[in-house]
């Protein structure tokens, strides 16, 4: 016989005629009738089973909660960030290699194209293709003020920005940790404008 299926409709649907079919609708409801166990139902047919059958909804249909799967705990979590981290590493060397090779190989690719004069070549529906792309950058000996400069004289101020590096000023603000005082004690102007921030990160090494 067929069963409804889990969190849905047990009631008949009326395509059953000899033989049972479930509603197989969301259950909402647990209803209970002359049948010794209740019953999950949906909405409809829940109104159906008490307005014409003199059933009872007993309550809400709520989906048992399933047995959460385990993560992995104490060394067993060890075990397996150190097989990640083997794992990680792998990828990233074969990555790296590939890269390199990719580098390696497309100016030869690009001198094919150039030779040829096409722009395209699709082998095994993998397409390789001439992308054109402009870089704008400073003039040879000029260095980076003067090319600020002359962008904000020309009129493109919203090109310039000035900026701090995050890295040279976190190791900075490292080498005074290691000294025993905080980048703002030393530097009180800095009060409310700099913050540093302690994170903790699991390291591997092997
Ligand atoms: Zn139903």
């Amino acid at each position: 016989m067929l069963k409804a299926s889990e969190h849905c409709c047990e009631e008949a649907s009326p395509l059953s005629g000899s033989a049972y079919i479930p509603c197989n609708a969301p259950a909402v409801f647990m209803v209970k009738n002359r049948d010794p166990q209740p019953y999950r139902m949906c909405q409809a047919c829940a109104d159906h089973n008490v307005r014409n059958r003199g059933a009872k909804i007993i309550g809400p249909y709520k989906a048992e909660a399933r047995p959460q799967k385990r993560g992995l705990q104490g060394i067993a979590a060890v075990k397996k960030r150190v097989k990640l981290k083997t794992e990680k590493d792998a990828a990233e060397a074969a990555l790296k290699r590939i890269t390199d090779e990719i580098a390696e190989i497309d100016p030869i690719v690009v001198e094919f194209f150039q030779r040829h004069g096409v722009d395209k070549e699709t082998i095994d529906g993998v397409t390789v293709y001439l992308r054109r792309e402009l870089w704008a950058g400073r003039e040879e000996n000029v260095d980076m003020p003067t090319a600020c400069a002359a962008l904000q004289e020309a009129g493109l101020p919203d090109y310039v920005e000035p900026r701090f590096n995050t890295n040279s000023l976190s190791a900075y603000a490292r080498e005074l940790d290691r000294q025993g005082t905080t980048i703002v004690e030393a530097h009180p102007a800095l009060q409310g404008k700099i913050k540093i921030s302690e994170v903790f990160k699991i390291g591997a090494r092997g």
